[in-house]
């Protein structure tokens, strides 16, 4: 499996290591520091088996690159996974992130990293108690920048509004019709922003608060998990988990076009054309996802202010994504194989430089 998996992924460098006091493992999957250092959440979740984890973090450093690549940010990508089982007593939890943050301050700048699905900006602080300054999005109060999730909320609210221009004409979002599966971090600000922008707006979530925030508070209307994916809409977004779009779900969708930040969207690249097919646009995650992964390395290493990092971030979803969808209809292709060549434009006129640069420096020194 682990010779497969590999032999699959074009990547740089992949660390695993057991905690043997927790009984975790530990993965982190450099994919790419052509751009940069190779930049991306940690990931800590319960896994059936570490093939499965590991696959997810060799997948999901894959998307880093090209979250960071499409719009020329000076990063690579990366990310890392820890597996948990439900048996981790919560006391043991600052031990094993502190040993995986001395784990991150052993590369010296090779990875950094910030909060993904089951880790939060509290994580964050402790693990830079041993990983030092190559942790984004440690609290506020600890001299990060906080929750990216608003952030991202932001990007996806504005990768909306940019399809729904692109469907209809307008970008008015009062009136459409959205499903939000998934109020998380995520999910639950991008509820927020469409319920204000006058979105006839549904949820699926499976946790108890957040149906209770959402519906009861905000009195947005709720839909079971299983069919999220096939209440008619106009634009299904995507804010729970990765793979919610392949060969069984597409022939169920009944939206116009789908733009959600859950990563790696797509089961397989074969599902980009199946969307297309059924004449559903889809927004690349990656590109409509990046507003935290712009904004908290913008705030906190090139000196933004919040304001600038929402307009930043704001203006880059608008601009890529048209772009991305002109050259889709231009090329004929889908606008996942677009945002793609876009992406792999960069790296490659990264390539030479870039290369030097890393050979230059050695892989563990700091960029
Ligand atoms: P989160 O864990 O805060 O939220 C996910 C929500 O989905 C949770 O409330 C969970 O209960 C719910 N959920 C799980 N399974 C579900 C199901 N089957 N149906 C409906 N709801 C379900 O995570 P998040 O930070 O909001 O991220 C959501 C997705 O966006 C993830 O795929 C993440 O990788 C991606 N993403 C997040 C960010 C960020 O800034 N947080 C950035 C880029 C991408």
């Amino acid at each position: 499996m682990l010779d497969r998996l590999l032999r699959d992924w074009d990547g740089e460098r992949l660390i695993l290591r057991r905690d043997h006091p927790t009984g975790a493992w530990v993965v982190i999957a450099i994919h790419s520091t052509r751009l940069g250092p190779a930049t991306g959440g940690t990931r800590m979740k319960s896994y059936p088996t570490v093939d499965a984890a590991l696959a997810d973090a060799l997948r999901l450093s894959e998307g880093m690159t090209l979250k960071f690549a499409t719009p020329g940010l000076p990063f690579g990508g990366a990310k890392a996974v820890i597996t948990v089982g439900s048996e981790l007593d919560p006391g043991d939890r600052p031990g094993l992130l502190r040993r995986y943050g001395t784990m991150v301050g052993e590369l010296g700048g090779l990875f950094l990293t910030g909060p993904d699905v089951g880790t939060t900006p509290d994580d964050m602080d402790v693990i830079a108690a041993t990983a030092g300054e190559y942790v984004f999005c440690r609290t506020v109060e600890a001299g990060g920048a906080g929750d990216p999730g608003p952030y991202t909320a932001l990007g996806v609210f504005t990768g909306i509004q940019t399809v729904c221009e692109r469907l209809f004409g307008t970008g008015a979002v009062a009136g459409r019709r959205v499903v939000v599966q998934g109020a998380g971090d995520v999910g639950g600000p991008l509820i927020e922003h469409l319920h204000e922008a006058g979105a006839e707006v549904a949820f699926s979530e499976i946790d108890d608060t957040r149906i209770a925030r959402y519906r009861d508070g905000l009195g947005v209307a709720l839909v079971p998990p299983e069919e999220a994916i096939t209440t008619r809409c106009d634009v299904f977004a995507p804010c729970a988990l990765g793979g919610v779009l392949d060969a069984d779900t597409i022939p169920g969708l009944r939206c116009r076009a789908v733009a959600g930040s859950a990563n790696n969207q797509l089961g397989e690249p074969a599902d980009a054309q199946r969307l297309r097919a059924r004449n559903i646009l889809y927004a690349p995650d990656f590109v409509v996802n990046v507003g935290g992964a712009m904004a908290m390395p913008g705030i906190e290493s090139l000196g933004w202010t919040e304001e600038q990092a929402r307009k930043e971030l704001v203006e880059y979803v608008d601009r890529t994504l048209r772009r991305v969808f002109a050259e889709a209809e231009a090329g004929g292709v889908s606008t996942d194989q677009a945002a793609r060549s876009m992406a792999a434009e960069r790296l490659k006129a990264a390539g030479a430089a870039g290369d030097r640069l890393r050979d230059a420096l050695g892989a563990r020194s700091a960029w």
